[in-house]
C-alpha cells in the first residue's frame, strides 16, 4: 500500500506534466513555424528578421534549421552552433516531416524537446526546435514526493507500533496458554489458565480449563476407584491369608475346623471371583465395548430373573411378586437386561429380609418402565444421590455379609446410560425403598 502511494499519485503527476508541455511546446512551435511560413527559402537572415517578433521568453533554446539540418539561428548566445548541423533526433524527425515531442523527467527539472517541419509548397524547407528546461514544476514534484514519503514513513511507524502492541498481547495469552497446558501435563490437574476476554484465545483457554476440569474429576474418579478396588481385593486376599495360616500352623488341628476354614477360604475366593467379575463388566461399560442393540422383549427376561430369585426369596422370607405388562420393547442386549433386573431385585431381597418385593413393568409416553419397590429399611436420604457411586455401600458389614460388592448399581447405572435410559432410587413413604430403570421405548415389528 505504501509502495502504490509513493508511486501511482507521483506517475499521473509526471504524467500530466508531460501532456500540458506537449501542448505548450507545440504550440510555440507552431507559433514559430507560422511567423516563417511564407519564406520559399530559409536564410540566416530571413529567419532572424522573422523571429525577430516572436515572443519566446520561456523557452530555453530555440533552433531553426534549413532543409539540411545546418541550424540557421540559435537563442543561444554563448556558444550557439549557427553554421552547424543539429543532429538531435526531432530535428531529424522534423526534416522527415512529422511532428515531434519528448520529454523526460530527472534530476530536478522536466526537459522538454519539441519540433516541426517548416513547409514552403508542400516542401521541407527546414525544421524548428524549441527546448524547455523547467525546474519550477519539478520542484513542486519533489515536494509531492517529500511529503507523500512523511506520510508514509509516519503511517508505517503507526503499523509496526500497533502490530507490535497487538503481537505482544497474543503472544502473552498464547505463553499463559502453553503454561498451562504443560503444567497440566505433567500432572498438575489444579491448574488453570487465567485468561480474561472474549477473543479466540481466551475461549480456547476457557474450553481447555473446561477440558481440565473433567480430566481431574476423571482422574480423581480413577485414583478413588484403584485405591477402592485393591482394598476390596485386599480383604478376602487378607482372610484367606489368615485362615491358611491358622490351618498350617495349628498342630493336630480338628478336621472339623479345618473344614469350616476352608469352607471360608472358598466363600472368600467366591467374594473375590464376584469382584473381579463385577469389576470387568464396568471396564467394558467404561471402554464402550456394548453388544450390538437388538429388539428385545424385557418381560421373558423379568420372568427368568423371577423364576431365578423366587428359592433365594423363600430362604430369606421375602415375598417376591411381580405385575408386567406384555410389549414392552427395548433396544438392548438380553443379558444386559437379565444384570439390570437381577442387580436391582438381588438388592431388594438383599435389603429386605421376611418383608415384601414387589416388581413391575410397564411403557408408557414412549418409555419401558421396571419398578422394583420393596419395604425393607429404605435408604437414608443422605446417602441417595450416592448409592450408584462404585463401591458405595449405605452399611458396609451388612452388604458384605450378604456378599455384596459395592458395584451392583455402578453396573446398572452404567449399563442403562449406554442405552440412552436412566436409573433412580427413591423411599417409599410407607418404608422401604424403590428403584425406577427407564428404557427409550423400541417399537418393534415381528420379534425374533
Ligand atoms: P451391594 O453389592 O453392596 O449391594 P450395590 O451397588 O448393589 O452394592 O448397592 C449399593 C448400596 O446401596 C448397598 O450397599 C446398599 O447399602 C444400598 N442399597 C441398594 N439397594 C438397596 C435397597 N433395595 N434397600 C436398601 N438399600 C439398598
Amino acid at each position: 500500500m505504501l509502495l502504490l502511494l509513493n508511486t501511482y499519485p507521483l506517475m499521473v503527476s509526471e504524467d500530466l506534466v508531460f501532456r500540458s508541455k506537449e501542448t505548450t511546446l507545440q504550440s510555440n512551435v507552431s507559433v514559430i513555424v507560422y511567423s516563417l511560413s511564407g519564406l520559399d527559402q530559409l536564410t540566416e537572415e530571413n529567419v532572424a528578421a522573422a523571429m525577430a517578433v516572436v515572443e519566446e521568453a520561456s523557452l530555453s533554446r530555440v533552433l531553426v534549421t534549413n532543409g539540411m539540418g545546418r541550424i540557421l539561428y540559435d537563442t543561444r548566445e554563448t556558444g550557439g552552433a549557427i553554421g552547424e548541423y543539429g543532429l538531435y533526433t526531432e530535428i531529424v524527425q522534423a526534416l522527415l516531416g512529422n511532428d515531434a515531442f519528448t520529454c523526460t523527467y530527472g534530476r530536478g527539472a522536466f526537459r522538454s524537446r519539441a519540433s516541426s517541419p517548416v513547409l514552403y509548397r508542400n516542401q521541407i524547407i527546414g525544421a524548428v526546435y524549441v527546448y524547455e528546461y523547467d525546474t519550477e514544476q519539478a520542484a513542486l514534484l519533489a515536494g509531492l514526493q517529500g511529503n507523500l514519503l512523511r506520510l508514509s514513513a509516519v503511517i508505517a511507524l503507526v503499523v509496526a507500533v500497533l502490530s507490535l502492541l497487538l503481537s505482544k498481547v497474543l503472544t502473552r495469552k498464547i505463553g499463559l496458554l502453553l503454561t498451562a497446558i504443560r503444567q497440566v501435563r505433567a500432572g498438575a490437574y489444579s491448574h488453570r489458565a487465567d485468561i480474561r476476554g472474549t477473543d479466540e484465545i481466551a475461549q480456547i483457554a476457557q474450553e481447555f480449563n473446561s477440558l481440565t476440569d473433567r480430566l481431574q474429576t476423571t482422574e480423581s474418579a480413577r485414583r478413588r476407584f484403584v485405591s477402592d478396588a485393591s482394598h476390596e481385593l485386599k480383604t478376602p486376599l487378607a482372610a484367606i491369608r489368615l485362615l491358611t495360616d491358622s490351618i498350617l500352623q495349628t498342630e493336630d488341628i480338628d478336621p472339623a475346623i479345618t473344614r469350616e476354614f476352608v469352607s471360608d477360604i472358598g466363600q472368600e475366593a467366591e467374594r473375590l471371583a464376584r469382584i473381579t467379575e463385577d469389576l470387568l463388566r464396568l471396564t467394558q461399560l467404561d471402554s464402550g465395548a456394548m453388544g450390538k442393540p437388538e429388539l428385545v422383549d424385557v418381560l421373558p427376561v423379568l420372568e427368568q430373573v423371577m423364576r431365578m430369585m423366587n428359592l433365594v426369596a423363600q430362604e430369606k422370607g421375602v415375598e417376591l411378586t411381580y405385575d408386567a405388562a406384555e410389549g414392552c420393547t427395548v433396544l438392548a442386549a438380553k443379558d444386559e437386561i437379565h444384570q439390570v433386573i437381577y442387580n436391582l431385585v438381588d438388592n431388594a431381597v438383599k435389603y429386605s429380609a421376611g418383608g415384601a418385593v414387589q416388581v413391575s413393568l410397564r411403557w408408557h409416553s414412549e418409555q419401558v418402565v421396571l419398578e422394583v419397590a420393596d419395604n425393607g429399611a429404605g435408604i437414608p436420604e443422605e446417602d441417595l444421590p450416592r448409592i450408584f457411586q462404585r463401591f458405595y455401600r449405605v452399611d458396609k458389614a451388612r452388604s458384605r455379609a450378604a456378599g455384596g460388592t459395592g458395584l451392583g448399581l455402578s453396573i446398572v447405572q452404567d449399563t442403562m446410560e449406554k442405552r440412552g435410559g436412566t436409573v433412580e432410587a427413591a423411599n417409599r413413604p410407607g418404608g422401604g425403598a424403590v428403584f425406577t430403570a427407564r428404557w427409550p421405548y423400541a417399537r418393534g415389528g415381528e420379534l425374533s
